[in-house]
């Protein structure tokens, strides 16, 4: 008895969270494994916020809420994207979902025509095309360079503009390599938009306040009102904040499509828990002097994570500028044989290995829709992270 549908049918897994539950499963058969597959942070949500719930649920906040989101939450989102990102929005153009993967999957549920295409910048996050074809729609890999840090091209951008485009997906900090986008960057491609006005931009933003050193950052909406007045912003608590299993995103766009977006919701899940939002209010309102000691974390893993890395014969990363990991090329060990006797023929396969005689776990490139390549997250403790990339080193020793 099979119950999926045919959508379902040909929708995978999120090969991310699958990577998480692989390590779970065999750690509870009593193998110790080290995961580098999962992509929050291991830092807890700091106190001010947790207490903001805390003093909603004791306040009897406890009702639906609104279904986007409670008013105190929607003003202190318009507050951070004037404060952060010099952006002006009212009220009625911002909404709150569960998660930017909802936020996502909202867009694409309220305005996606069957067929029409959507275009992904790759390597890119593994949910983007499959949230495609959920809501009917075509996935259209736009495929970056190694050489280029993976920066989309303006003129590959062009070229896979037809009239059935109808959005352009932009992650910046991106997941998995960690580039930033230039404001040059940015502009380069906005000016390709402009002689396509079709098409509409999705901006996920939600590595904004992961990036080390003092990168600057600018986001599509920002370019002009006309570029604004046809991108969706989205962002949310999970990452900045350490707050990824509070379920809390939101969006920023033109009101026609927030309010879309609202119905869809309404009548799927309705609000965001309630006295959650409080603690986002928290959250976007109070200090962020958390943030910075994280940060300085998260880069002395990632100086740690690049060395070991590119120490190792057969692999080789870039220095990531955001967001907390390294997306690691591995093509040399494409057509080795293990101790036994099997090809390495895929990333998939190395990964494969790489549980099996390292015991560590991570997410092949192809889960990205880039290969031969595999994404470690450095959101662990140094320790784990020298121990797991060690043990990898040893187990690439071994393949002849
Ligand atoms: N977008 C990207 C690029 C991500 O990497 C993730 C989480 O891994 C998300 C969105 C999901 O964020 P949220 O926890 O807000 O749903």
């Amino acid at each position: 008895f099979d119950p999926r549908n045919s959508k379902l049918r040909e929708t995978k897994p999120s090969a991310s969270l699958e990577a998480a539950q692989l390590a779970r499963d065999l750690r509870a058969q009593g193998r110790r494994v080290i995961s580098l597959a999962t992509g929050e942070p291991d830092f807890p949500t700091p106190d001010h916020i947790k207490q903001a719930c805390i003093d909603a649920l004791a306040a009897n906040h406890t009702g639906y809420p609104p279904v986007p989101g409670i008013p105190a939450l929607r003003e202190a989102i318009c507050e951070k994207f004037r404060n952060d990102n010099n952006l002006n929005y009212a009220p009625n153009e911002v909404i709150v979902a569960n998660g930017v993967k909802q936020i996502i999957f909202n867009a694409l549920a309220a305005s996606l025509e069957p067929a029409q295409e959507v275009l992904i910048p790759v390597p890119g996050w593994v949910s983007y095309s499959e949230m495609v074809r959920l809501n009917g729609g075509v996935p259209v890999e736009l495929p970056t360079r190694y050489e280029d840090n993976f920066r989309l091209r303006p003129e590959d951008l062009e070229a896979a503009i037809t009239d059935k485009t109808r959005w352009l997906l932009l992650n910046n900090p991106s997941n998995p390599t960690g580039t930033i986008m230039s404001e040059q960057d940015i502009r380069a491609l906005a000016e390709v938009l402009e002689r396509h006005p079709h098409v509409m931009v999705l901006s996920d933003d939600i590595y904004e306040h992961i990036r080390y050193g003092d990168v600057p950052y600018f986001t599509i909406a920002q370019v002009s009102d006309a570029m604004k007045e046809r991108t969706l912003t989205a962002n949310g608590v999970s990452k900045s904040w350490c707050m990824t299993g509070w379920r809390i995103g939101f969006a920023a766009g033109p009101a026609a499509l927030i309010e879309a977006m609202r119905v869809y919701q309404g009548q799927t899940t309705g609000g965001v828990m309630h006295p959650g939002q409080y603690g986002a209010v928290a959250a976007l309102n109070g200090p962020r002097d958390f943030m910075d000691s994280n940060l300085a974390e998260f880069q002395k893993r990632r100086d740690l994570g690049v060395k070991l890395i590119n120490e190792t014969d057969g692999l080789e990363c870039h220095v990531p500028d955001g967001a907390f990991y390294l997306f690691v090329k591995c093509a040399d060990l494409i057509g080795a044989t293990t101790p036994a006797g099997n090809v390495i023929s895929t990333d998939a396969d190395l990964t494969r290995y790489f549980v099996e005689e390292a015991e560590v776990v991570c997410v092949p490139g192809a889960a990205f829709g880039m290969s031969p390549f595999f994404r470690i997250s450095f959101a662990c403790k140094s320790e784990v992270l020298e121990e797991a990339l060690l043990q990898i080193r040893a187990a690439i020793g071994k393949l002849e």
